[in-house]
């Protein structure tokens, strides 16, 4: 739809369940027809109000000229050799983002890895979406409409949600917590069920463990030490080691949930076995499980490896054997079309 069609319309998808039986209200309508529309956009993801079948066509041209349903333009669709798709879709603002929809074969089921920033500030030298810088925060609509474009495209249900797409979560903290409440409440993905992955901005870390989400909390630590990770998360600088650190204890205490330890592998600069021990050490006392994450090289960062598959072996081991968690080494998907989460930015660029 063009945009100018649009104008002085109000989006659908977005609104909770009791802001949509409001709104049946205002138009006088009973309350069930609010239960209705929430039931079509978040359980049926309709694309058409022409779908809204226990509506009468009366009801339906109302809607047509007064509301519309999606926030999002999909602009792109590429499906990868083993099923992973990526999906780019355009913002009313004009910016693009993406979202990647996978199969997760030990659970059987369909995991979305979305959105929350249009680019990103936090400028990770190894990062796609980095290089862009920021541009915009998204909505929680438009975060929330990512799942449910997916969805309206496949016709199957997504069952997990990874905040691994573009963007730093926690610097769009207010939509990004509104949004993972509509995909509770609305959506009906369970909070254990939904992953925020953040670089690390401690007091939000401790905001969000005020929550008392059950979501799971994943860091992107990527160094055991404060001048290693200044290099690969540059706004370490802002919130160091220490300060993250006591955040994440912090959010394990309110919320009991384990948290994720991200790690990207990069060739000599945070693959060495003195640095899996130092890690090791340093997340000991944590409840925690370590995800070693091989690099994917990326146009916009060249100079940086992925470690021979060896070393990450033997980082795995040092890290595993000295500390006792739990350290797993990510499964890469959608390799062809570099959907992998974290580095989906710049590759519709033309
Ligand atoms: N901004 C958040 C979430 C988005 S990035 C964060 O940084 O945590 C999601 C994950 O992908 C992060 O762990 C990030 O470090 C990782 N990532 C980014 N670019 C990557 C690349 N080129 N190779 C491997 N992992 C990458
Ligand atoms: Fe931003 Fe995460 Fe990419 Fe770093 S890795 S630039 S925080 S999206």
């Amino acid at each position: 739809m063009q945009d100018s069609a649009l104008k002085n319309k109000t989006c659908l998808s977005g609104l909770s369940e009791t802001e949509l039986i409001s709104l049946a209200e205002k138009m006088q309508w009973p309350s069930y027809k609010g239960k209705q529309l929430h039931s079509w956009i978040y359980k049926k993801w309709v694309s058409s109000f022409d779908e809204m079948t226990d509506f009468s066509t009366k009801d339906r041209n109302y809607l047509k000229e007064n509301y519309y349903l999606s926030p999002l333009t999909l602009t792109q669709k590429q499906e990868s050799k083993d099923k992973t798709i990526k999906y780019l879709w355009k913002l009313k603002n004009n910016n693009l983002v993406e979202s990647v929809r996978m199969f997760l074969e030990e659970h059987e089921s369909y995991s979305a890895c979305i959105s929350s920033q249009a680019g990103c500030a936090v400028g990770c030298p190894f990062c796609a979406t980095g290089a862009i810088g920021f541009k915009s925060n998204l909505k929680a609509n438009e975060i929330v409409d990512q799942i449910l474009g997916i969805q309206r495209d496949t016709k199957e249900r997504i069952q997990n949600i990874v905040f691994m797409g573009q963007g730093e979560p926690l610097l769009n903290y207010n939509e990004v917590v509104k949004a993972i409440h509509l995909i509770k409440d609305s959506v009906s993905i369970g909070a254990r069920r939904i992953t925020v992955s953040t670089s690390g901005i401690a007091p939000q870390i401790k905001k969000l463990a005020d929550e008392k989400l059950q979501i799971t909390l994943a860091v992107s630590l990527h160094a055991p030490d404060q001048k290693t990770r200044e290099v690969l998360v540059p706004i370490s600088k802002k919130y160091k080691m220490n300060e993250l650190l006591e955040s994440l204890h912090y959010y394990y205490e309110k919320t009991k949930r384990r948290i994720t330890i991200e790690y990207v592998m990069l060739e000599d600069i945070n693959d060495e076995p003195e640095q899996a021990k130092e890690l090791a050490d340093l997340i000991k006392t944590l409840h925690c499980h370590i995800n070693l994450i091989p690099y994917n090289p990326t146009e916009t960062s060249r100079e940086l490896k992925r470690p021979p598959m060896n070393k990450v072996y033997k980082f795995k081991e040092i890290v595993e054997k000295r500390s006792g968690k739990k350290v797993t080494i990510r499964h890469e998907r959608g390799v062809d079309i570099d959907a992998a989460c974290g580095q989906l930015a710049n590759s519709f660029k033309s």
